[in-house]
C-alpha cells in the first residue's frame, strides 16, 4: 500500500535498521520504545489488523519470527502486544505485533 508507513518501511523507503528479517516479515525496533526493548513484528505483506489476517501459514510463522529474533538478540522475557482496530488503540493500519522487553536475563 503506497500510504502505509509499515509498507513503506519494508520497502527500504527510510533505511530503517531491521534487527531481524525473512521472507515473511520484518523486525524493528519502535520509534517511540515504551520499554528498554520494544520490538515490531510486521509481516510483509499489508493487512490491516488481526480481524483481516486469514493466512494460518502467516501466523505461524510470525511466532517463529518472535522466536526466532528474541533468541537472536538472547531477550527470554518478554510481552506480546497486539492493538487490533483504532478503539483499542491500533494507530498503523498495518498488523504488528509489539515485542516489550525489560532486559535481556
Ligand atoms: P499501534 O498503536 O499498535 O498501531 O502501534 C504503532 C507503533 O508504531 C507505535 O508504538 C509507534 O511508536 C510505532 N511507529 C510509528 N511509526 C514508526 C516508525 N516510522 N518507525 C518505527 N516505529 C513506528
Ligand atoms: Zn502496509
Amino acid at each position: 500500500m503506497t500510504d502505509c508507513i509499515f509498507c513503506k518501511i519494508i520497502n527500504g523507503d527510510f533505511n530503517t535498521e531491521f534487527v531481524y528479517e525473512n521472507e515473511y516479515l520484518v523486525v524493528f525496533k519502535d520509534l517511540h520504545p515504551k520499554a528498554p526493548i520494544h520490538l515490531l513484528v510486521v509481516p510483509k505483506v499489508h493487512v490491516e489488523s488481526l480481524n483481516e489476517l486469514e493466512d494460518e501459514k502467516l501466523m505461524a510463522e510470525l511466532f517463529k519470527g518472535i522466536k526466532a529474533v528474541t533468541k537472536k538478540i538472547g531477550l527470554k522475557s518478554y510481552n506480546l502486544h497486539v492493538n487490533t482496530g483504532k478503539e483499542a488503540g491500533q494507530e498503523v493500519m498495518h498488523m504488528h505485533i509489539h515485542i516489550l522487553g525489560k532486559d535481556k536475563k
